[in-house]
């Protein structure tokens, strides 16, 4: 049987985009489908505006740090709709260039909403395309739970365009989300509280780096209000809004921002004609080499809710490439010490494995710890603290997690990364010359552990 094309991809985003370039850079007639904005989440509405919101808010501190290097002005005004408007001018571009980037790779652009007809078949803009294999990377979608007033909460799909900075924020969730824009919006100026719904936020992280984090959010002036809730949101004639918690107090508020997780984006995708089957959670079921339970139809991305991170869909875009068109080629995905960074202020970084998870894996360990002031806080009268520390087995030696909050802790754990793959022990580390002054140089001077 002939068709179309090789490979039909649904979704212009960061694992989509990756797999159709490489899919056609193999010699393979390949189309995408994308029905909003090219780049995907993370170029439009995640990583790309979120890191520009997160390098605006923390002006607010470096205006502070300038004047202790004897740099004076006037006193800093902050504009939303410039840093919006700067922000779009640049998110625009990038869509261009990954328009470029499909076009000169040879793949077909189709713009709209993409259904499957049947396991070969896709209709986009009143026309079918016949594919040899369809490969869903639809990603994710904002999740906000089902309370009444839901209407009223802004996610982070609206929050890169709203028309005003919000004078007072309620934000709700513990993760990636929440952390990073309650940092943003506080940053910026707003009256900043994030509730979250367990003990303690960043659930699953190292537990110093989720106590340091609080330390540091407490001491910007941050509300933190743990097992707190929302049960309802409700409007108020002036605009503003009220949020009922489930313990019954009332707060007042101009936004109330959700990050309580993504739902994967499926919506009217007609799944109902073919035998894709779904997870308990309602992302796409695949197998090691992204399969679904159909045949003809593979998955990456944040569809199949493994690890929703960007350069995560880009390997695993790489691999669904080469597994169709360059087999011999072709190697798995590791999912194991991948480096993360969340751009909280201050950003966390992290690889490897928590200390609670090395405990429970039944590694007996050396933990190796330390807290400083960052010297270029030094010169005046700032309290931000940087925590570095270092899960090390203590049988092998070897360093199983390294975990940051501070400046550019994405930076340094990116290098750290490359160590922990390669197998480094603590002894490399300790052999490993420092590069001074630095705050990284911390990581390979770490001598003593904290006792048993
Ligand atoms: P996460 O899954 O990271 O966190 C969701 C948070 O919301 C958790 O704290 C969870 O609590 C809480 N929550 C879930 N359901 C409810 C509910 N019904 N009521 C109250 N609270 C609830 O999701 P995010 O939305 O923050 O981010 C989605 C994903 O995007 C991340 O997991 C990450 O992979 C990716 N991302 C990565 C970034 C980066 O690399 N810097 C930045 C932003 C996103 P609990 O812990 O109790 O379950």
């Amino acid at each position: 049987m002939s068709f179309d094309v090789d490979l039909f991809v649904i979704g212009a985003g960061s694992g989509g985009v990756r797999a159709a370039r490489f899919s056609a850079g193999f010699g393979a007639r390949v189309a995408v489908a994308e029905s909003r904005y090219l780049g995907g989440t993370c170029v439009n509405v995640g990583c790309v505006p979120k890191k520009f919101l997160v390098y605006g808010a923390h002006y607010s501190e470096d205006y502070a740090v300038a004047s202790s290097f004897g740099w004076t002005s006037g006193k800093p005004q902050f504009d939303w709709p410039t840093l919006i408007a700067n922000k779009n001018r640049e998110i625009h571009r990038l869509n261009n260039v990954y328009r470029g980037l499909l076009e000169n790779s040879g793949v077909a652009l189709y713009e709209g909403h993409a259904r499957l007809l049947d396991p070969h078949t896709v209709e986009i803009n009143g026309q079918r395309i016949s594919a040899a294999n369809i490969l869903i990377a639809t990603g994710g979608w904002p999740q906000v739970p089902d309370i009444p007033g839901r209407e009223y909460a802004t996610t982070s799909n609206e929050a890169f365009f709203l028309k005003e900075m919000p004078r007072r924020v309620l934000v709700i969730g513990g993760g990636y989300i929440a952390v990073e824009f309650a940092s943003i919006f506080h940053g910026l100026g707003a009256r900043t509280s994030l509730l979250y719904r367990g003990d303690l936020f960043l659930r699953g992280f190292d537990q110093g780096v989720r106590e340091h984090l609080k330390d540091e959010f407490t001491k910007k002036g941050v509300d933190l209000q743990f097992k707190a809730d929302i049960a309802r949101i409700d409007k108020r004639l002036d605009g503003s809004l009220t949020a009922t918690l489930q313990d019954g107090r009332v707060l007042e508020t101009d936004c109330v921002f959700y990050a309580t997780g993504r739902r994967p984006m499926l919506d009217d995708l007609g799944l109902e004609n073919v035998n894709v089957a779904l997870t308990d959670k309602g992302f796409v079921k695949v197998d090691q080499e992204y399969r679904s339970s159909e045949p003809s139809i593979l998955a990456l991305g944040d569809v199949i809710g493994r690890v929703q991170l960007t350069p995560v869909a880009l390997a695993e875009g790489m691999a669904v490439a080469r597994r169709l068109f360059r087999p011999d080629e072709y190697h798995s995905v590791d999912y194991q010490l991948i480096p993360t960074a969340v751009f909280s202020l201050p950003n966390i970084g992290t690889v490897g494995l928590s200390e609670e998870q090395a405990r429970s894996a039944g590694h007996q360990l050396k933990i190796f710890e330390t807290r400083f002031r960052p010297m270029k806080l030094s010169l005046g009268d700032f309290h931000e603290k940087t925590f570095m520390k270092l899960v090390v087995d203590a049988v092998s030696d070897k360093v199983l997690g390294c975990h940051m909050v501070g400046p550019d802790a994405g930076e340094i754990i990116q290098g750290i990364a490359v160590a922990l793959r390669a197998g480094a022990t603590k002894r490399v580390f300790d052999e490993t010359i420092g590069i001074h002054p630095t705050s990284a140089e911390e990581f390979v001077t770490l001598r003593t552990p904290l006792p048993a």
